[in-house]
């Protein structure tokens, strides 16, 4: 496990500057919620974490190592995305061992991850159904047994449900929700649901404009948010 800091990171795109300057802490083990409405950097602050983004400028650590010229591979992370991309070709079974594999990772591990993360996400039956025989919701969790046999250090979600019709939305958030309390990893999740941050987060990260607006527990930001913005998206009253 590990926690993640971000020391003053600011992202350009060419001339435009869409991160300006977040400092953030998360601690080992928590649960993180990205949340602010479309366009504000959400994706590209997680990005930014991944790897798949330099940062312009500012400092990311992971586990108390200094990760800014560290390859996405050896950060110790496993990202989750809202479109999942399995290999329609393969079997449940070879989309969630693929990776491993590739990487020359011992068979009998492999096999071990695979079951532990097939258990976990209860889709033991479905191991030898490819892709196309597979509902939206089932999907998804083979995305996410993607990451979990990685056994990251840290799981970074980009609204991963966005995709989802509203009942499967519930019922996937609380299997998240258990993801966290079983494995107990850092998570951080992006999110521009309101509740699925109320619910799952032990801290909100509110951004607007690229810029971090406030930062704490769920019933702190909503009792006490530091200005009408984050009012407004936390829906607290007045
Ligand atoms: P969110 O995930 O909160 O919707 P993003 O992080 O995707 O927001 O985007 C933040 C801002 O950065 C937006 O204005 C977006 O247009 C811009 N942006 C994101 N990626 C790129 C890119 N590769 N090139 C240029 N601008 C980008
Ligand atoms: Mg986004």
């Amino acid at each position: 496990m590990a926690g993640v800091t971000l020391k003053n990171v600011v992202k350009r795109f060419g001339s435009v500057q869409v991160i300006h300057g977040a400092s953030l802490e998360v601690e080992d083990g928590e649960f993180v919620v990205f949340v602010g409405p479309s366009g504000c950097g959400k994706s590209t602050l997680l990005r930014i974490v991944a790897g798949l983004e330099d940062a312009s400028e500012g400092e990311i650590e992971i586990d108390g190592m200094l990760v800014n010229d560290v390859e996405p591979a050896d950060r110790g992370i496993a990202m989750v995305f809202q479109s999942y991309a399995l290999y329609p070709h393969m079997t449940v079974e070879q989309n969630l061992s693929f990776g491993l594999r590739m990487n020359g990772n011992p068979r009998e591990d492999t096999n071990r991850r695979v079951q532990k993360a097939a258990e976990i996400l209860r889709i033991n039956e479905l191991m030898k159904r490819r892709p196309k025989q597979l509902s939206g919701g089932q999907r998804q969790r083979v995305a996410i047994g993607r990451a979990i046999v990685r056994e990251p250090e840290v799981f970074l979600f980009d609204e991963p449900l966005s995709n989802l019709d509203a009942e499967l939305r519930v019922q996937m958030r609380v299997e998240i929700a258990r993801l966290h309390s079983e494995l107990g990893t850092t998570m951080i999740y992006v999110t521009h649901d309101q509740t699925e941050a109320m619910t799952l987060a032990d801290k909100i990260v509110v951004l607007r404009d690229g810029k971090i607006e406030q930062v704490g527990k769920p019933l702190d930001l909503y009792d006490d948010p530091a200005n009408q913005f984050v009012a407004g998206f936390m829906g607290s009253p007045k």
